[in-house]
């Protein structure tokens, strides 16, 4: 059996930089993985759905083409083609990723499509394909994997994943939970011409948003002719329909049902740990099933760390890429860099795209006395230019040291505009001083000049000079 310094389990964002990182240390390093490099990332998460999302912009695009006196004929989707040119995106990020050539460079034994690996016992590992391995010390990266229910007839619903295997557009989709992978769904597929019903347990779609986001999402998603059901009810089953699928469910004890050709759920995103057998490595999960890791990610089991979605942190790619930097360094210096507390801009790329970074108003306002300004899309330039006045810019600051706390943003490229202020609340900087920095004309990023400096002078404070007020 083959003996390394540190093997790191599963190839998604964590697993890959854990591993790279680990080599690079000096440590002989072995990556499992128990399906293609890349993980969900590259193969069925932002890469696919960035991809089904850009299709969806280019018919709206398309069909505005009339409005700058272009003329064309209705686009009609390809959904074959488009699914062929989803396949040609994931091969072409997998193929031009510069971590595979990394690893190779540094000497990381990559097991790929090993199947599902399991402990035998606290530092031993065993595949479905017989590969075994030793280690000294592990890394735990394998990732999430869609919440299911206990429900009569679940069998008969799918999730995001399906929707990439589909042969043509369904008709109609019943989409279950509306945060941000159902979301995007119920927003795609409305633009590939399918008659959507959003479904939401809660009183309003995207909880974790700030509520001006919710409600402005919501009331573009009806307005685009997706019907949004809030505080539906709870699910009592599923069951097969001569067209499809029907849900049944429960609301104040009276029953209701929504039938569609398809019921995709996504109602949350689970640890995908429950097949490792961690109890025989002694390695502890918490009550929903993420493995419980320090500030040092380091595991109930002192030799076994992990990174990344299983820890049940917030599940993207950058915040992955870092926890997986952070573990494999421990992993081979000893416990000597804690993960940190990071400023961390959220988005979706639904249409309108929707985007947070810091602080909400409800949770900014909890704890400081603030100070809000809203600008709307349809008093910028640029957004007029291009017809997209569709959306906001809220920014958050607070009245005592005038520092940025939050910025929420709803409409074309509000995942870009918030990687502005982004940078902007991790410098510390303030918002009479965001206000005098003269962005570009005519942008979207621009909108946050707007925006500061409205702030700025809800503050009472003197802008000497403010360009963006233009
Ligand atoms: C629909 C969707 C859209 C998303 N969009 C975005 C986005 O726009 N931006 C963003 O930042 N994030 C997005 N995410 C989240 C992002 O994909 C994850 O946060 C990220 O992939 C987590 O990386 P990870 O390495 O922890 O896990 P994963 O990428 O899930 O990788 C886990 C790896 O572990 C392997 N594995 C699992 N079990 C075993 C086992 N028993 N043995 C061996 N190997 C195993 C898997 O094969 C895989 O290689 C999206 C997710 C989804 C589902």
């Amino acid at each position: 059996m083959d003996k390394v310094d540190v093997c790191v389990i599963g190839a998604g964002p964590a697993g890959v930089v854990a591993a790279l990182r680990a080599a690079e240390l000096g440590a002989k390093t072995a990556l499992i993985t128990s399906e293609a490099f890349g993980g969900m990332a590259a193969n069925d998460g932002p890469v696919p759905v960035r991809t089904l999302a850009h299709a969806a912009r280019l018919l709206r695009d398309a069909r505005q083409l009339g409005r700058y006196g272009i003329a064309v004929s209705e686009p009609v989707l390809e959904f074959p083609r488009l699914l062929e040119r989803v396949r040609e995106v994931v091969d072409q990020v997998r193929r031009h990723s510069s971590f595979r050539g990394l690893m190779d460079s540094v000497g990381v034994h990559i097991h790929e499509q090993a199947g599902a690996a399991r402990f035998t016992d606290a530092t031993t590992i065993g595949t479905q394909s017989g590969l075994r391995l030793q280690s000294d010390k592990f890394i735990i990266c394998t990732g999430g994997m869609s919440r299911r229910l206990s429900v009569p007839g679940f069998e008969l619903t799918a999730t995001h994943s399906d929707a990439w295997s589909l042969t043509s557009v369904p008709p109609s989709i019943l989409v279950i939970g509306a945060g941000a992978t159902g979301a995007q769904v119920a927003s795609i597929f409305n633009a590939f011409g399918s008659r959507i019903q959003l479904f939401q347990a809660g009183p309003r779609i995207l909880p974790t948003e700030d509520e001006d986001v919710s409600a402005a999402v919501a009331a573009a998603f009806r307005a685009a002719g997706i019907t949004v059901h809030e505080n539906f009810g709870e699910i009592e089953s599923f069951e097969k329909t001569p067209a499809g699928v029907r849900m049944n469910f429960l609301k104040n004890g009276a029953r209701g049902s929504s039938e569609a050709s398809l019921v995709v759920v996504a109602i949350g995103w689970v640890s995908n740990a429950a097949g490792l057998d961690l109890a025989a490595a002694g390695v502890e999960t918490d009550s929903r099933g993420f493995v419980r890791v320090d500030s040092y990610l380091k595991t109930s089991s002192p030799h076994i760390f992990a990174a990344g979605d299983v820890t049940g942190g917030l599940m993207l790619v950058p915040q992955a890429i870092q926890s997986a930097f952070v573990a494999a360094t421990n992993s081979v210096r000893g416990a000597s860099i804690k993960l940190e507390n990071q400023v961390s801009p959220i988005g979706s790329f639904t249409d309108p795209e929707y985007a947070q970074v810091g602080l909400t108003e409800v949770q900014a306002r909890k704890a400081h006395d603030v100070v809000t300004a809203i600008v709307h899309f349809d008093s910028t330039t640029r957004t007029i230019i291009d017809g997209r006045t569709t959306g906001f810019c809220k920014l958050i600051a607070d009245r005592s040291t005038y520092k940025i706390l939050g910025c929420h943003v709803v409409g074309e490229r509000a995942v870009e505009i918030t990687q502005v202020a982004a940078i902007a609340i991790a410098s510390g900087m303030r918002v009479n001083d965001l206000a005098k920095v003269p962005l570009s004309f005519p942008t979207y990023a621009g909108i946050l000049g707007r925006v500061a400096a409205k702030a700025t002078h809800q503050l009472n404070l003197k802008v000497d000079w403010v360009v963006n007020e233009f």
